[in-house]
C-alpha cells in the first residue's frame, strides 16, 4: 500500500527513475529505492509512507531550529520513516533507518493541517527523517496549509533534485538545511550522499527567495577542524549570505557513534569565532544549555533572547531593529 506519484521517468528496459533525490536511483518493477520508502510497481512509482507518520508533535520552532522565522511559534512536526543518507551518528536513527512502515500512524493531509489549526500552529514542518523521501504527502499536506494560511517548513539533509527544488516554489516556505561537513569523501562514504549536491541545493534555494537557514552538527575529529568550519562558514557567507543564520549544534554519542565524547564547549565558541570571523551575522549554538540572542548587525541592539527553545524578549517590529530601524533578515509573520 502506498500512493502512486508522479516524480519518475520511464528510462527503457522496464526501468524508472525516481527524481525525488539527487540520488536518482533507477527502479526495475518491484525494486524499492536507497531510502527504503519509493518503490517501482509495474512500471509506477509508489511512495511507501504515504499517509504514514512515524512522530507527531506541536514543536517550538526554534527548536527546528529556525530563529529567524515566526519566533516564538509553535510548528506542527512531523515525520515518517525512511532517509536517503545513512549517517552514523544520526539522532533519530530509530525513525530514519526503520524498515517497518506498516507500523506507524494512519493520517490524512486534511488530518494533518485540522491538528495544526486546532493546536494554534502557525506553520507545519516535515522533519524526524529526511522529508524529501516522503514529498508527494508533504506536498498534498502544504497545498492545503497554504490556503489556510499555515507556513510550510522543510528540515532537510539538503539532497532535494532541483526538479523537486522547482516544484517547492509558492509551496514550502522555509529551510533548515545541514551543512555536514565540507568534505567531499565524507559525504560520500560515511554519510552515503553528495557534498556538492546539498551545496547546489542551497545555492537553488538562496535563487528562488526560500528563508534558509543552516545547521551543522559538529562531531569531534569529525568536522571540527579549523578549516573544515572556516570553508563551511566561508560557503555560507559568500555563496548565500551574511544574514543566513548558522546553527552549530553539539554532537552526543548516537547510533554508531557513541565511542566518542559530546562536543565540548570550546569547540562549539571556537566554531562561533570563524563565522563571526568571516562575517557571519547571526551564529547560534544548540543542544546546550545556553541563552541565544539575536542582536541588530548595524546598533548591536539585543532584538531577540532565548533560553533554550523559549522566547524571553522580542522585540523586533515589523522585521526592523526599533532602534536604529534596520531591516532584520527573516521572515517575521
Ligand atoms: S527518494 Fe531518492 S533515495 Fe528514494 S528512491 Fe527516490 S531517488 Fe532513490
Amino acid at each position: 500500500m502506498g500512493r502512486v506519484h508522479n516524480f519518475y521517468k520511464p528510462i527503457g528496459s522496464n526501468r524508472i527513475k525516481c527524481l525525488l533525490c539527487r540520488h536518482y536511483c533507477s527502479l526495475k518493477d518491484g525494486q524499492i529505492g536507497i531510502c527504503g520508502v519509493n518503490k517501482n510497481e509495474g512500471g509506477k512509482i509508489v511512495n511507501l509512507v504515504y499517509g504514514k507518520i512515524s512522530a507527531i508533535n506541536i514543536d517550538p520552532i526554534e527548536k527546528k531550529p529556525l530563529y529567524h522565522f515566526l519566533p516564538g511559534t509553535t510548528s506542527l512536526s512531523i515525520g515518517t520513516v525512511g532517509c536517503n543518507f545513512k549517517c552514523p551518528f544520526c539522532q533519530n536513527w530509530q525513525i530514519s533507518q526503520s524498515k517497518s512502515i506498516e507500523n506507524y500512524y494512519r493520517v490524512t493531509p486534511e488530518e494533518i493541517v485540522n491538528i495544526a489549526l486546532e493546536r494554534g500552529s502557525k506553520s507545519i514542518s516535515y522533519t524526524y527523517n529526511e522529508p524529501t523521501i516522503f514529498y508527494p504527502f508533504a506536498k498534498d499536506i502544504a497545498l492545503l496549509a497554504k490556503r489556510v494560511g499555515l507556513k510550510n517548513i522543510f528540515v532537510s539533509n539538503g539532497f532535494e533534485s532541483p526538479e523537486i527544488i522547482d516544484d517547492m516554489v509558492g509551496i514550502i516556505d522555509a529551510f533548515n538545511i545541514d551543512i555536514k561537513s565540507f568534505k567531499s569523501d565524507y559525504y560520500k562514504k560515511y554519510l552515503k550522499g553528495g557534498l556538492d549536491g546539498v551545496l547546489d541545493t542551497l545555492k537553488r534555494l538562496k535563487e528562488r527567495n526560500f528563508w534558509i537557514e543552516c545547521t551543522t552538527l559538529i562531531v569531534p575529529q569529525d568536522n571540527d577542524s579549523y578549516q573544515e568550519l572556516n570553508d563551511i562558514a566561508n560557503f555560507i557567507a559568500k555563496e548565500l549570505d551574511i544574514n543566513t543564520p548558522w546553527h552549530i549544534t553539539a554532537f552526543y554519542p548516537n547510533y554508531k557513534v557513541n565511542n566518542r565524547d559530546s562536543t565540548p564547549i570550546e569547540s562549539l565558541e571556537r566554531a562561533y569565532k570563524i563565522g563571526k570571523g568571516v562575517g557571519l551575522n547571526f551564529i547560534y549554538m544548540g543542544n546546550i544549555l545556553k541563552t541565544n540572542s539575536t542582536y541588530c548587525p548595524n546598533c548591536k541592539e539585543s532584538l531577540i533572547e532565548r533560553v533554550g527553545y523559549s522566547i524571553r524578549k522580542n522585540i523586533v517590529k515589523d522585521g526592523r531593529c526599533p532602534k536604529c530601524n534596520s531591516k532584520i533578515a527573516g521572515v517575521w509573520r
